[in-house]
């Protein structure tokens, strides 16, 4: 119980930003400083209980947003954490740094962009040698730009499914020698990985892309005792959004607005299906899912 007699629970239940945000974009990649309100990342009612305890995690796109949430919740279960993240993006990782290492937890930065096939390579190797191994890769980071298909050029096809898909598979080809039994794989999915989205040609199809391939990693990696699962969110107060070049200054004043709980989520709320998922204590029985995290949003199996 808190203080005036509310519980922990209550005092969380109205805690979270609602629609109108300011109407402003962002330049890309989308830093998480420049977004206002800054998204709530630190899940203050959460509890930890060691569940990922001496743990050693990788997390793309863990400067921002939902990895940089993740990073977090994972630390506090006593995971160390690398983090991946583009040049660009060297502010924000800073503080995913130091608020990793305020709950003891090592996080160590690994620069560089996924699309390049060589570093999504080294960026394993790197976080095992400076780990001192690893037994989770969370592949989070994603290119998002809202197009027509006649607007899409295949260069920027290849650029979404480049960073959202070729990246998840060439990260998971170099992890699976260095996970141990009990180890675990977590892909981000999303609500239009299931039913698209007339604005997200590419995006959605990564995402659909993203689905089928974690059951079929889970299915193939069952033998190493590896599971493979994904979260799916709805929309989430990240940088990705207000950083989309198709989508006007005010749609991300109204982010959101259209989930049953009339607002986004807040990256502390997604963040601790990563632990579910993560933590043998919890989902041991469980591989091959994709997580629906969406608000209020039902969807056909
Ligand atoms: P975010 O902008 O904070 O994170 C995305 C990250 O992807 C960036 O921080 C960046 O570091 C990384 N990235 C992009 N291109 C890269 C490249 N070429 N090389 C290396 N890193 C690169 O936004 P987020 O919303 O936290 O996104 C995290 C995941 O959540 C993504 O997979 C996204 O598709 C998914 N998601 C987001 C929402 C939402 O509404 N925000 C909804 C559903 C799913
Ligand atoms: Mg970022």
């Amino acid at each position: 119980m808190a203080n005036n007699g509310t519980t922990h629970a209550q005092e969380h239940v109205d805690s979270h930003p609602k629609p109108p945000f300011p109407a402003k974009k962002l330049e890309k990649p989308g830093l998480e400083s420049k977004l206002e309100p800054r998204p709530q990342y630190e899940a203050p009612t959460y509890h930890p209980a060691d569940k990922l305890a001496g743990k050693r995690a990788l997390v793309t796109g863990g400067d921002s947003g939902i990895g940089r949430a993740v990073a977090v919740i994972f630390a506090r279960e006593g995971a160390d954490i690398a983090i991946n993240y583009l040049p660009a993006e060297q502010s924000d990782a800073e503080e995913t740094k130091r608020a990793v290492e305020s709950h003891g937890r090592k996080c160590i930065l690994i620069p560089g962009d996924l699309t390049d096939e060589k570093f999504c390579h080294e960026l394993v190797e790197r976080a095992v040698k400076e780990l001192g191994g690893l037994d989770i890769l969370v592949s989070n980071a994603a290119h998002q730009n809202r197009k027509t298909i006649h607007e899409l050029s295949p260069e920027e096809f290849d650029r979404t499914f480049k960073t959202n898909v070729y990246a998840y598979y060439l990260l998971t080809k170099a992890a699976i020698p260095h996970l141990p039994r009990g180890g675990s794989i977590i892909a981000t999915s999303s609500s239009t990985g299931y039913r698209g989205s007339e604005e997200l040609p590419d995006y959605s199809a990564t995402k659909g892309a993203i689905n089928q391939f974690t059951k079929v990693l889970a299915k193939q990696l069952v033998d190493k005792r590896i599971r493979v699962n994904a979260v799916a969110p709805g929309p989430v107060w990240t940088p990705l959004n207000p950083a989309d070049e198709g989508l006007p200054p005010e749609d991300v004043a109204h982010f959101g607005e259209k989930t049953p709980l009339e607002r986004p989520a807040q990256p502390e709320e997604i963040a601790p299906a990563y632990v579910f998922l993560a933590s043998e204590a919890d989902s041991s029985f469980i591989t091959g899912i994709i997580l629906p995290v969406l608000g209020g949003e039902t969807i056909g199996a």
